[in-house]
């Protein structure tokens, strides 16, 4: 039975009672994580967000009805206790903060009853996810999923301060609205009063806050929910939280500032942890060429090698006929795998071709210093000498090598650098290795829409120095744009923004966009342009990446209360789902009934 709490006040949450505390009258209330009979006595460890606190219930303390009542108690039960903190009769338990006391009760009153749980409430259950997330309210119970909530939490509002301080506004911006151009595809939301029409749910705050830099905020804060309907994913979520941030009369290296001073401060609040400032940073043609990849782990080595010199009259075909196509070969050295069985080198090769590769060449080097390879009967001693040299390979060492079209190369090598790294331990959650990815290219060639796409958004402004190639070379303008990277993981992103007219018109001319389509798009930005807008800059981070980092997490669903699952539903709620007729009706919308 159910009992109410009148008359009764929470003195302290599990663990701030303390040795401090011993003698005192408290009253605790929390969940039972485990009951224990001791014939006389019985022992419950108390449970809240604080951790786990030791109740005694003795018979001579409490009386027989008292004491009958504990007997009665199950996991998850509810209850409050009211008590005297004393020292531990038993053994202290070191693993514990409160391992040192308990609490002897005085009274119990039970404030609710649990069934069963379908898993327990406690860390490293192997309890399968969709049953965790079908029960999220329990699965959130858990020390470490809470731990990683209250991390987000601080995070959160360590964030609004330290911005805060710096002189920026906190301003939401709407959430129906019309289509932002960051280029996934946009949720919707039907109109009642506008029947046919829809907002779209933003994809960032990107327009608003630039706008905001047009009404003289000058410096604009939000943690914003962000929409994105993209194909499925394993690590997305539709809906997603950015740190977005916006700043007016700055250049590129006052966002970074700002930024490292953040995260600095972030990560010494929450984790302890000194973050080397100035953070380092690489241009994106660096990041390619010795990572491939724009988003560098920094935290290991094994860097590409650029072996197409070497290799361009050698005899085999697959390295010359990809130079011969403009393409490129490069490898990587996996130090020490040299002995690694046929077939997980044929595993390597699979993976290489989900990114786009026709196969991977290679050559282990064995202990005594002879080369097994795939390729070695079509090359010369010399040649294959000089590879060997090339990486730097040593007795024992795995070289890897990709030849294709210079974007295929990079893709295929920096996620095999990745793959090793983690088949070979080499990335430690424990160390943070922060880097600024600068100078990216303006645009990005789309096969599929065969023309230039804005690499970042069409906002985005040309380095100075290459202005003037936006019409004769736009394949090779850089942007003012800048991502920081963390051990791999793009945490955040921005640019500067075009603040002038006609770089933006010849900007949209090189997208392939006509001044009407912009103004169909983006015509209430473009209108605020025409009366004063100040130089300005901004960057977004995802905040769930940052906190999965920061909470030593693989997944973003385990810094997420209410995650959604890959096909975009949520578990716990069933969304999304069927509406009424009468809901469809209001808002005249007829469902396609599905063809067989
Ligand atoms: N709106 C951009 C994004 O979501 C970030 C920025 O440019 O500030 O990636």
């Amino acid at each position: 039975m159910a009992e109410s709490m009148v008359g009764l006040k929470r003195t302290h949450r599990c663990t701030e009672v303390s040795s401090a505390n011993v003698g005192e009258n408290v009253t605790v209330m929390g969940w039972v994580q485990r009951r224990r009979n001791l014939g006389a006595l019985i022992f419950v460890d108390l449970r809240d967000r604080s951790g786990l606190l030791q109740i005694l219930f003795d018979e001579n303390e409490i009386g027989r009805e008292g004491f009958d009542k504990a007997y009665t108690l199950r996991n998850e039960f509810v209850i409050a206790v009211e008590g005297v903190a004393a020292k531990r009769s038993g053994a202290v338990n070191e693993s514990l903060k409160t391992g040192d006391i308990e609490i002897i009760a005085k009274s119990l009153r039970i404030l609710s009853e649990s069934e069963t749980p379908p898993f327990p409430i406690e860390d490293n259950i192997s309890t399968k996810e969709d049953i965790r997330l079908k029960y999220r309210c329990l699965d959130l119970r858990r020390p470490d999923i809470q731990s990683n909530i209250i991390m987000r939490s601080q995070v959160a509002t360590l964030t609004r301060a330290f911005l805060a301080k710096e002189g920026f506004l906190e301003i939401e911006t709407p959430m129906l609205t019309k289509s932002t151009p960051e280029g996934a595809r946009d949720y919707l939301v039907p109109s009642r009063v506008h029947p046919g029409k829809f907002y779209a749910l933003p994809q960032s705050p990107q327009l608003f806050k630039q706008m905001l830099m047009c009404s003289g905020y000058d410096r604009y804060m939000q943690i914003a929910r962000c929409f994105r309907d993209e194909d499925l994913r394993a690590d997305r979520q539709p809906e997603f939280t950015q740190i977005d941030m916006e700043l007016s009369f700055v250049d590129v290296d006052d966002v970074i500032d700002v930024n490292e001073r953040l995260l600095a401060y972030l990560f010494k609040e929450v984790l302890d942890v000194d973050v080397k400032l100035p953070i380092q940073r690489m241009t994106w043609q660096e990041a390619m060429d010795r990572f491939g990849s724009d988003k560098p782990d920094l935290r290991f080595g094994m860097e590409l090698k650029n072996v197409t010199e070497l290799v361009k009259n050698c005899g085999f075909g697959v390295f010359t006929g990809a130079i011969e196509n403009g393409g490129t070969v490069r490898g990587i050295n996996a130090k020490g795998q040299g002995m690694m069985p046929r077939k997980k080198i044929d595993a390597l090769v699979d993976f290489a071709k989900g990114y786009g590769a026709k196969g991977l060449a290679y050559i282990a080097i064995q202990e005594d210093g002879t080369l097994k390879s795939s390729f070695a009967k079509f090359m010369s001693e010399a040649e294959m000498n000089a590879l060997v040299a090339a990486l730097d390979g040593q007795a024992g060492d795995l070289l890897l090598f990709a030849a294709d079209r210079n974007k295929i190369v990079y893709s295929v090598l920096g996620a095999l650098r990745v793959e090793l790294a983690d088949q070979m331990g080499l990335l430690d959650k424990n160390e943070f290795r922060f880097l600024w990815v600068t100078e990216f290219p303006q645009f990005e060639w789309s096969d599929e829409e065969e023309r230039f796409v804005a690499m970042h958004h069409p906002f985005t402004m040309p380095m100075d120095e290459d202005i003037d190639k936006l019409e004769s070379d736009p394949g090779a303008v850089r942007a003012k744009a800048y991502d920081i990277v963390l051990n791999g993981t793009e945490i955040g992103g921005g640019s500067v923004r075009i603040h002038q007219a006609d770089i933006q018109e010849r900007m949209f001319a090189a997208l392939g966009l006509t001044e009407e389509v912009a103004n169909e798009k983006f015509g209430f930005l473009l209108d605020a342009f025409k009366y004063g807008v100040p130089p300005h800059a901004g960057l977004a981070y995802g905040l769930d990446r940052l906190v999965m980092i920061m909470a030593k997490r693989d997944s973003i669903r385990d810094v997420i209360a209410f995650p959604k699952v890959k096909d975009a539903s949520c578990l716990l709620t069933n969304a999304p789902d069927v509406v009424d007729a009468k809901q469809l009706h209001e808002l005249s919308i007829e469902i396609e009934e599905e063809q067989e």
